[in-house]
């Protein structure tokens, strides 16, 4: 069987990282499949999904090193083009990837035990975000 459901929140945009671990799990649990995977795809091109711990220090970690990493000082050639100025998040997204794939088994979500899921929003702007999350399984 496969279900398809839009997970829906709102950003503050600026490399916000949010936890949808229970938007994820509640989907599984009333989905009543008990065994299979989750997929969920950011449709678009400034954000991304991926795990980590949760917890504050990681969190400004991981924006401190996107900004070291990806500068959103930096000039591209995206915002001399489009005037967006959010050059820096189309390269950090197009490098982190729009999908990540979980299993579950008997109705619960397989992570480790520190491990959530996250939505991070690169964009300069806060948002109104959507994420496709499609269970396959039996
Ligand atoms: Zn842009």
């Amino acid at each position: 069987m496969i279900l398809t459901k839009e997970i829906k929140f709102s950003t503050k945009g600026h490399t916000d990282i949010i936890s949808i671990t229970l938007q994820v799990k509640e989907f599984i649990e009333q989905s009543h499949i008990r065994s299979g995977i989750i997929t969920l795809f950011v449709p678009g091109t400034t954000a991304v999904i991926t795990t980590m711990e949760y917890e504050p220090g990681l969190i400004e970690d991981i924006k401190k090193h996107w900004e070291n990493m990806v500068s959103s000082k930096e000039s591209y050639e995206h915002n001399e083009r489009w005037k967006d100025g959010n050059g820096y998040a189309h390269v950090r997204s197009a490098l982190c990837g729009p999908s990540l794939v979980i299993p579950f088994d008997e109705g619960k979500l397989i992570l480790g035990t520190w491990q959530d899921v996250v939505f991070i929003d690169f964009d300069n702007r806060p948002r109104s975000r959507t994420v496709i999350a499609q269970i396959q399984g039996e």
